[in-house]
């Protein structure tokens, strides 16, 4: 593998080459610009900025020069799913109704990012507004598995994923509503991680479902997780959600040492009705992996799992027909033309501007909000979301670390489910419910299944980001599932 090659594979390694001097921040721009054109057919990432990369890179070496680094990620290259926003760039959502929206402001992910040197090199594929679980509802067409072009990256952080395994750039931010950083991370063969909510500010991601939506990283390892993560953690004001709380030195926790810990295995995530073959076999070779690290495994249960997806897709569209309605053609992107009226702007513009997912989960989500039926539908969803929240404090009484299976399956072939939305929806069985708890769930790859990556996902306690990446990093100390690379384009 070549050196600069190597050094776009993972955050160590590009710090390492930078720190050796054997590879300036300049040099790594260029090549994740030229590996972004070199993987075009991926259509991972959607957008780039080379003028404002080449001159944020040209400031890091000048620093470096003087003997300045502003953190562990200055100077190295790193994409943005496109649904958070960059002053003075595009912003789309893989959605033609924000076509020609241009912001005004950074999000407080791309002001941190920026403040510790790190360079912001464009924006990624994704589903659009973020609802999907395969990038494919993306106006620009979908995004494609490394490990195979003819299946799926997951979704809807589709493209950061593919971005990272293809070997773009070390490491890229997605959003994570009910599994969009895990789902593809598994997929793809990489590193992801959903933080608890409210850990990462929000500031500045377009909102598809507020009480669910959590920025995190996508990275090769659990140790890069760890750098990326201490960067962009923390309170924000202008964020109501966000947690006043300190953050933790996360690379401290990487003692490579999960003696003393207790992993549960949740019985109902280990059924094998509707789980692809392949898949429980590799995430339990991963548990006992663990166990033989020294981890203490038990078995738990999660008794309402059975309620989470459905309780999830009312929550979602609800919340999603809400944060939608500013999209209106007056305000943001697309406006239709030779409307006669207000009402017909809004309706033109709209009924041009979104796609069939977005359109359905929009009228899904106004209906169960709606006067008679609110009861019947949001009223007990919130219900069921208590109900899974006791779950979890009651299986994390017994353990400190849950593991599942990120997904039931492995990344499908594209248009599989396209005409099939239930059965998309059940991809994200195991995922869901983090985001419905809040609890933060990483996703690392473990041993493949006919030839591609399967994702084993840890849950943990609120707040407890420093217990999961140390039990990730101790599996990626004893495996090399995550260093893995798919073959390169010919
Ligand atoms: N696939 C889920 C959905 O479509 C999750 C998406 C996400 O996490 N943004 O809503």
């Amino acid at each position: 593998m070549s050196d600069i090659r190597e050094a776009l594979g993972s955050l160590a390694a590009a710090r390492a080459a930078l720190d050796a001097g054997s590879l300036s921040a300049a040099d790594l721009v260029e090549a994740a610009l030229t590996r972004a054109q070199d993987h075009a057919a991926l259509q991972a990432v959607v957008g780039v900025r080379p003028r404002h990369a080449r001159d944020e890179a040209r400031a890091s070496d000048e620093r470096r020069a003087k003997g300045e680094r502003r953190s562990l990620v200055d100077g190295i290259p790193m994409l943005l799913k496109d649904n958070m926003v960059v002053a003075g760039e595009a912003t789309t959502c893989g959605s033609r109704i924000l076509e020609g929206f241009v912001s005004p402001y950074s999000a407080g992910v791309v002001e941190r990012l920026q403040s510790a040197g790190a360079i912001v090199l464009g924006r990624t594929n994704m589903d659009e507004f973020a609802m999907g679980s395969s990038t494919e509802s993306s106006c620009f067409g979908a995004a494609r598995n490394p490990w195979d072009p003819s299946r799926t990256c997951g979704g809807s952080s589709g493209g950061s994923a593919a971005a990272v395994a293809a070997g773009i750039v070390p490491a890229a931010l997605g959003s994570d509503t009910g599994g969009s950083i895990r789902q593809p991370a598994g997929f793809c063969g990489v590193t992801g991680f959903k933080p608890t909510y409210g850990r990462v500010s929000r500031w500045g991601l377009v909102a598809y479902a507020s009480s669910l939506d959590q920025i995190g990283p996508f990275t090769r390892s659990a140790a890069d997780a760890a750098a990326l993560l201490s960067v962009i953690a923390g309170h924000d004001p202008r964020d109501s959600t966000s947690l006043p709380v300190p953050v933790p030195d996360y690379a401290a926790a990487l003692t490579g040492d999960v003696s003393g810990l207790t992993i549960g295995m949740p019985r109902e995530c280990f059924v094998e009705e509707g789980v692809e073959p392949g898949v429980l076999e590799s995430v339990r070779e991963g548990v006992r992996e663990l166990e033989a690290a020294g981890a203490k495994v038990v078995e738990v249960s999660l008794p309402h799992s059975r309620y989470a997806i459905a309780t999830y897709y009312l929550i979602a569209t609800a919340e999603a027909s809400s944060n939608l309605a500013r999209f209106d053609g007056v305000r943001y992107g697309h406006r239709a033309e030779g409307a006669t009226d207000i009402d017909d702007l809004y309706r033109r513009s709209r009924s041009e501007g979104f796609g069939a997912e977005v359109k359905r989960r929009i009228l899904l989500g106004t209906y169960v909000l709606s006067a008679g039926y609110y009861d019947a539908y949001y009223k007990r969803a919130q219900q069921a979301r208590t109900l899974l929240r006791r779950d979890f404090d009651e299986a994390f009484a017994k353990c400190d670390v849950l593991v599942t299976p990120t997904s039931p399956e492995l990344a499908f072939p594209l248009g599989e489910k396209n005409d099939d939305p239930v059965r998309m929806y059940l991809s994200d069985i195991y995922t869901v419910t983090a985001n419905l708890v809040g609890v933060p769930g990483l996703s690392v790859p473990c041993s493949p299944a006919a030839g591609m990556p399967v994702g084993l996902q840890l849950l943990g306690r609120s707040l407890e980001e420093s217990t999961l990446l140390r039990v990730a990093d101790a599996f990626q100390r004893r495996t090399d599932h995550h260093e893995k690379r798919p073959p390169e384009p010919v």
